[in-house]
């Protein structure tokens, strides 16, 4: 573990460190076991160039539980040639570094030109579970695909990822991992001067919507079919036996977005920018930007300052995922009959309805679902959209909520009290028709509400002091959000309400 983290687990007799449910042997950076499968495609698929090293770099966060993925002991983390290895100053032999290529809507137009511009793909682990996991360099330095872009990240960018990701895995949405951050004395111009830094994402794909948008529009179907089999060769090799392989690719594209969709509505996660070279075939959280997670009850809730239009609002996200599977859709065309992809199109809304009522009655606490219960949860929701308290507290403070506690707990956070108490009277006699105890009830939700989220002003204080050259903050943020739905005394105030002043952040494209 990096030296500069707190509160490492202690092993005690009242805090025994639970074993893996299965065995690996911790690597070495030696004994990675390294299979750059990418890397083996035509070389349409990419460039091929190694990092170029940021000046000054040093490791200044690291993450165990993403090390483990790789299999590789998190001690590593401390030894000089991790750094040389992975922040690109001499790239692991077993590495084939290589800029990726892809074209994308942006903000729903096309550019045809899209790409790796400041992240390399560092080469490819297989752990000791089968699973592989791509490590990719963000900050990387410029390549053949960055335009006008220096291909460099910022210190606050980095943060935000890296939290932001390891938030959304330990609330159980599929995203993109992250395994450290390399500080540097490197200035890069954003809107003002910012401090350098690159990160290492761990992720089991980088194949975006783009990348097949990139072959079909450049009319490469050869290479697009290419895509396609190595996408489902090596994430699911049972669709090989379909009678049609990429109809299957494509439902499960539609059926996966969907989910992560619903996930990031039940939840409150804004991604704030879903062009399509940031949706992940597989339907997991990817390439975090100016993102949020929505604290007031906004529908309309915009966390990217840069998108005026609100086309990436979180009432937009379901809608927005649906118009990027479309351009999916149609990049699929030489592969797939029209007819499927417009049946499995069809089909994205009733699945991403059935999965966002689901979570949504587990976090109300609801067990089998009848006629009528849907009404309670879109009252709730006209109730927040017309209140707008803090969605995360309300939906805690419920889980605790029995027929013997005061209301006004919860109606106070509403400013039409009555409807709250009118809606919560509803809810209490709906959930005293179940055999489950009020206490078993409130376990049950209380395992699906967070009490703490990455909440912008509680980044943008790890961010503030990280650019005074503190990162312990950073690492306490990381540790928090590993048990989002534990109770953690010590840690109470990071539960509260915002202040004033982080309600108002702004964040940007520019990252
Ligand atoms: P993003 O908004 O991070 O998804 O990036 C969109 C496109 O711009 C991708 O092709 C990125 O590689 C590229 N890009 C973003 N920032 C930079 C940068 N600082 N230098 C070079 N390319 C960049
Ligand atoms: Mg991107």
């Amino acid at each position: 573990m990096h030296p500069d983290s707190t509160n490492p687990p202690q092993f005690t007799a009242s805090n025994p460190i639970t074993p893996p449910a299965y065995t690996v042997t911790m690597k070495t950076l030696e004994s990675l076991h390294f299979d750059n499968q990418f890397a083996r495609l035509n070389e349409e698929f990419y460039t091929r160039l190694p990092p170029t090293p940021l000046h000054g770099a040093k490791l200044v966060a690291s993450n165990p539980e993403a090390a483990a993925l790789l299999d590789l002991d998190p001690v590593e983390f401390q030894r000089p040639e991790f750094l040389q290895h992975f922040s690109g100053q001499q790239p692991h032999p077993g590495f084939d570094p290589l800029a990726m290529v892809y074209s994308g809507h942006q903000f729903g137009v096309y550019n045809p030109q899209l790409g790796d511009g400041r992240g390399i793909l560092l080469g490819e682990v297989l752990n000791e579970k089968g699973e592989r996991w791509d490590i990719h360099l963000k900050g990387a330095g410029k390549t053949p695909y960055s335009r006008f872009g220096d291909g460099r990240a910022v210190l606050r960018s980095c943060i935000r990822e890296y939290l932001g990701s390891e938030a959304l895995h330990y609330l159980g949405i599929p995203t993109s991992r992250a395994l450290c951050i390399f500080g540097s004395g490197e200035p890069v111009r954003r809107e003002s001067i910012e401090q350098g830094a690159a990160l290492i994402r761990l992720s089991p794909s980088h194949v975006r919507f783009g990348s097949f948008e990139f072959f079909f529009y450049n009319n490469k179907q050869e290479r697009l079919q290419e895509l396609a089999d190595f996408v489902i060769a090596r994430h699911f090799p049972e669709f090989q036996q379909a009678d049609n392989p990429y109809t299957e690719l494509f439902r499960q594209a539609v059926s996966a977005t969907a989910r992560m969709i619903a996930q990031w509505q039940a939840v409150g996660f804004a991604h704030g920018v879903m062009n399509t070279d940031n949706m992940s075939i597989l339907g997991i959280t990817f390439d975090y930007g100016p993102f949020g997670f929505m604290e007031d009850f906004v529908p309309g809730y915009i966390c990217n300052h840069s998108d005026h239009q609100g086309r990436y609002a979180f009432h937009q996200q379901p809608g927005i995922a649906l118009w990027n599977l479309n351009a999916l859709a149609q990049t699929l065309t030489p592969l797939v009959p029209q007819k499927d992809l417009i049946d499995t199109l069809q089909g994205y809304e009733a699945q991403l309805l059935q999965s966002y009522h689901g979570l949504m009655f587990t976090k109300l606490g609801i067990q089998n679902p009848q006629h009528g219960d849907e009404d309670l949860i879109t009252s709730l929701l006209s109730l927040l959209s017309a209140n707008h308290p803090d969605y995360s507290i309300v939906l805690r403070r419920l889980s605790h909520d029995a027929p013997d506690k005061p209301v006004d707990h919860i109606a106070d956070q509403f400013i039409d009290r009555d409807s709250a108490r009118a809606w919560l009277q509803r809810y209490r006699a709906r959930v005293q028709q179940q055999s489950t105890s009020d206490a078993e009830r409130q376990q049950q939700m209380l395992r699906h509400n967070p009490k703490y989220i990455l909440r912008n002003y509680l980044a943008q204080n790890a961010i503030e002091k990280a650019e005074q050259g503190h990162f312990s903050e950073v690492e306490k943020l990381r540790q928090l959000l590993m048990r989002p739905f534990d109770e953690q005394p010590e840690m109470e105030k990071y539960a509260d309400f915002p202040p004033d002043w982080g309600k108002s952040l702004e964040i940007s494209c520019s990252s």
